[in-house]
């Protein structure tokens, strides 16, 4: 049978990094089979579900590539069919009417103490109306008394199930409650569902996050009750915070939503190309692969078996999130391809209000030697329209540390970045070999070293400490701007 999988997310917030790789590991095992990748919204609980939990999970699918082959399936509308299935486990006497009432099963501190007695007898099957006679059940029924259906589990025995990432796992039936199938009110619980709707979606393999061990073991059951072929089962490893807890929005904020880096600037390809390295290596351990090669490599078997650890730290601006992230991310501004890179940086630039139409039409060439000059010490897309504002604007601010440094250090270079300028309006052919040739011999004149003159002139051109050779920033900017910068009081006041 041909792979089929599913990512199942609960739309119950924004879209979470470690569900966003949950859904990238399904998607590259059945592209890597030929298989299909499908979406199940997981909406049951109704007061959590939200529609712009659904639009943010969707947003952040489409965002990093990975559009569901079929139809979206939304878990609520298959209720019926999952009642269905509870009544059908409770006609074959495989589940049975719990009539415990609602409060009860309702008030924590019983159902501890039930669930604690049973444990301590070491017998979960303890419930009373486990053994209730057909007749007897059924009467209170038809009596209307409300009543939750069970999963009726064997009294001895164990589920096992041979997991891809962790191997062999066993649980024994003593260790698991006859789990609720259908609440007393008529709402089928999270197991049931997930099985009915794996087996109406034909779905061949489920790989989810490790928290799910447990639940696996139930359904596994919920499987052989209804009669169904279990499918493969690989569960990934958690994704923790530098300190060992859970990354989760509660404590680590919004660095755990799949939307942040997409605000923040990162390239859709670098952040999935990130994702995939979280807990899964290719066999030839290479860092940097496209769409297609993560395809390629893709196996089961590469995945980790210890959990990944998400780097970062909260109180410094740079490493506000994982410095892989930040490195991947630059590495593929500085090395894709310009051609793949200029969309997203047109995005960006229109965002800020600095797009012109002429980038694609007469200053077209203009444009992308730029973008290809000023990528290369770029981390994210919003460099572009911070840092890189001086070339799209005549309106961009000055670094105050560059200023100190750079201009106020040497007050003389006032008057002389001005006569520097008047000379620089002279010269003919306004190239690389040119400039530098002038620029040095008039440090020579002025008694004043090259370097500290650059330094200046990065300062006034650019606003900013760093930048690409400044020659070749001269060239970008073309003689007019560079002469009417250097001219200008601004950055002295
Ligand atoms: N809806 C579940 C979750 O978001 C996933 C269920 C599954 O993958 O089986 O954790």
């Amino acid at each position: 049978m041909s792979v089929r999988v599913r990512f199942a997310p609960s739309p119950t917030g924004y879209l979470h990094i470690g569900s966003a790789r949950t859904a990238l590991f399904n998607f590259l095992y059945a592209r890597s089979k030929g298989g299909k990748f499908l979406l199940r919204i997981e909406d049951t609980d109704l007061n959590r579900s939200t529609e712009e939990s659904v639009r943010s999970i969707l947003e952040g699918l489409e965002w990093l590539g990975l559009v569901p082959d079929e139809p979206i399936v939304f878990q609520s509308r298959n209720k019926d069919k999952h009642v269905a299935a509870a009544l059908r486990l409770l006609e074959a006497g495989k589940a049975y009417r719990d009539f415990t009432p609602k409060e009860q099963i309702e008030d924590k501190n019983i159902k501890e103490t039930i669930v604690e007695r049973a444990r301590e007898q070491k017998d979960l099957r303890s419930n009373p109306y486990r053994d209730l006679s057909q007749e007897e059940s059924d009467r209170r029924a038809a009596a209307g008394e409300p009543f939750a259906i069970r999963l009726k589990i064997p009294k001895e025995g164990k589920t096992r199930f041979e997991d891809a990432v962790y191997g062999l796992q066993e649980r024994d039936f003593s260790e698991i409650e006859d789990l609720v199938l259908v609440r007393s009110d008529g709402h089928p619980l999270y197991n049931l569902a997930v099985v009915c709707d794996d087996i109406e979606m034909g779905i061949t393999d489920i790989i989810r996050g490790q928290d799910h061990l447990t639940n696996t073991h139930k359904q596994i059951l919920i499987y052989e009750a209804l009669g169904a072929e279990p499918p493969r089962f690989a569960h990934l490893p958690l994704i923790l915070a530098p300190g060992g807890k859970k990354l989760s929005k509660r404590y680590h904020g919004e660095i755990v939503s799949l939307t942040t880096y997409r605000d923040a600037g990162f390239l859709p390809e670098a952040f999935r190309n990130f994702l995939a390295l979280l807990g899964w290596s290719p066999k030839n351990d290479k860092e940097i692969l496209s769409m297609q090669e993560l395809i390629e490599n893709f196996s089961l078997e590469g995945i980790h078996r210890s959990n990944a650890i998400f780097n970062f730290d909260p109180n410094n601006p740079k490493r506000w999130t994982d410095d892989k992230a930040i490195w991947m991310n630059a590495e593929y501004i500085r090395t894709m391809p310009l051609a793949e890179l200029l969309p997203h940086v047109k995005e960006e630039l229109k965002r800020a209000k600095l797009w012109r139409e002429e980038y694609e039409n007469e200053q077209k060439e203009w444009f992308e030697k730029t973008i290809d000059l000023i990528r290369e010490r770029f981390f994210t897309l919003k460099d572009f329209s911070n840092q890189g504002r001086a070339y799209f604007s005549e309106d961009y601010d000055f670094d105050s540390k560059a200023i100190e440094k750079n201009l106020k250090k040497h007050p003389e270079l006032r008057q002389l970045l001005s006569e520097l300028a008047e000379k620089l309006e002279q010269l003919e052919d306004f190239q690389a070999e040119n400039i530098e040739q002038l620029i040095r011999k008039f440090a020579e004149e002025k008694g004043i070293g090259f370097g500290v003159i650059m330094n200046a002139a990065r300062t006034v051109l650019t606003g900013v400490q760093v930048g690409p050779s400044m020659l070749a920033v001269f060239e970008i900017l073309g003689k007019q701007r560079s002469v009417l910068r250097l001219k200008s009081n601004l950055p002295w006041s």
